[in-house]
């Protein structure tokens, strides 16, 4: 267990705080500010308990360079405007000079300061030692909140740990609480749900559940990979030849330690990848020559959907047919709600287009825990250890 906000003294402290800042913004506005408003119980919680606090984020491709576009200004702005509170905006375009450090050192118990973009820095993707130091030597203590990055080893996320104590956030804490507990300590049946586009981006995944999950669904594009190597046609779907036997061998290592993988048994195809295409379904698992299965069809939803209404802990990553088109949408949308409807469930939704997916269905509040890193999580999925929840202090 990593320690948290919780379990260190803030009193007269000054913290640094690793957090994700990553905000959608067009023309220097914010348009979207979830990623802040999910940063205040942090924020706020730190204040109360008499810290000074100083917070960090990248935002965009900055490349290592200063860059006006991809300032944080209007994020200090924001930040404000949800606090109630002031809040010091270091503008600096290396990050830490002797002006940031003045103004860190002049800052009170209650007060809050956002760095410039740490990605402004080319040192900060490189986990340099030196810009971790300068980043530590701002504060007394370190909190990562930040689980977007946790799978990179980055100075903010992984150097600064080194030279503080460190600690978690509630975000990060409830990240680890909810996978972890899916992963390592499901309540069963445990349910995997796995779709996207490609196999090659869900081996690691697939391995690491076929230890843990009582039953792995396979949807999406890369169903057709397996089907393809159990000897049906595909057409044109999402296939990839190079990972036939891939597809085989986690078959045989799914039987052999008594794990249900299931795959589509029917789809609905499209002639063409595009919103306009005309339709069909398939009888059976085979796709006819010129169509592209493109979703999941009645018969499978109706296995699929009843695998999840006996499970006791479900996970779901990526979508189980292109949901992005009205046309393909039905295959993903019955897991969604079958996944809401699970009322007895742990229901832990991976971030990226599955984390969409809940959204764009209006569901997102009915399931127990959806990530916000799409890359963390699915490394945390992978049984990787993220750096950046590596490198705080154990309990
Ligand atoms: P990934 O980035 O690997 O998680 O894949 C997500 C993408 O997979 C989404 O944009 C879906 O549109 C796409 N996808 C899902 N099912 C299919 C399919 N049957 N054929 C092609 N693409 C698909």
């Amino acid at each position: 267990m990593k320690k948290t906000v919780r379990d260190i003294e803030l009193k007269g402290k000054k913290a640094i705080v690793r957090c994700d800042f990553n905000v959608p913004m067009k023309e220097g506005v914010i348009t979207d500010d979830n990623r802040i408003t999910a940063a205040l119980p942090t924020i706020e919680y730190m204040l109360e308990q008499g810290a000074a606090v100083i917070l960090m984020s990248h935002l965009g491709r900055p490349k290592g360079k200063p860059n006006k576009e991809f300032s944080l200004e209007p994020v200090a702005k924001k930040l404000e405007e949800l606090t109630g509170k002031p809040v010091i905006f270091a503008a600096s375009d290396v990050v830490v000079d002797d002006d940031v450090r003045a103004k860190a050192a002049a800052l009170k118990p209650g007060e809050i300061m956002l760095l410039e973009n740490l990605r402004f820095r080319a040192e900060e993707e490189k986990n340099d030692e030196q810009f971790s130091k300068d980043l530590a030597s701002l504060a007394d203590v370190y909190v990562n909140d930040a689980f977007g990055t946790a799978h990179r080893a980055h100075a903010s996320t992984a150097g600064i740990a080194s030279y503080l104590p460190a600690v978690s956030g509630f975000l990060i804490e409830k990240e680890l609480k909810f996978l972890g507990e899916a992963v390592d300590d499901p309540k069963r049946p445990f349910v995997a749900i796995l779709g996207g586009s490609k196999v090659s981006d869900k081996i690691a995944v697939i391995e690491n559940l076929l230890n843990k999950a009582d039953t792995i669904i396979i949807g999406g594009g890369m169903a057709y990979t397996f089907l393809r190597a159990n000897g049906f046609k595909t057409g044109n779907s999402l296939c990839e030849e190079d990972r036939l036997d891939l597809a085989r061998e986690l078959q045989a290592k799914a039987k052999e330690k008594g794990v249900k993988l299931l795959l589509p048994v029917d789809s609905k195809c499209g002639d063409k990848f595009a919103e306009d295409c005309e339709t069909c379904f398939t009888e059976d698992e085979n796709v006819p020559d010129g169509w592209m299965g493109m979703d999941i069809g009645p018969k499978t939803i109706e296995i699929y959907t009843n695998a999840i209404k006996d499970a006791k802990t479900v996970i779901w990553n990526g979508p189980s047919g292109v949901f992005e088109f009205a046309a393909f949408e039905d295959g993903t949308k019955a897991v969604a709600e079958a996944l809401a409807a699970n009322e007895e469930a742990i229901t832990v939704v991976g971030g990226g287009d599955s984390a969409a997916a809940i959204k764009k269905f209006g569901l997102t509040d009915k399931i127990t825990h959806v990530s916000t890193g799409g890359g963390a999580s699915l490394e945390y999925l992978e049984g990787k250890i993220l750096p950046g929840v590596a490198a705080l202090n154990d309990k």
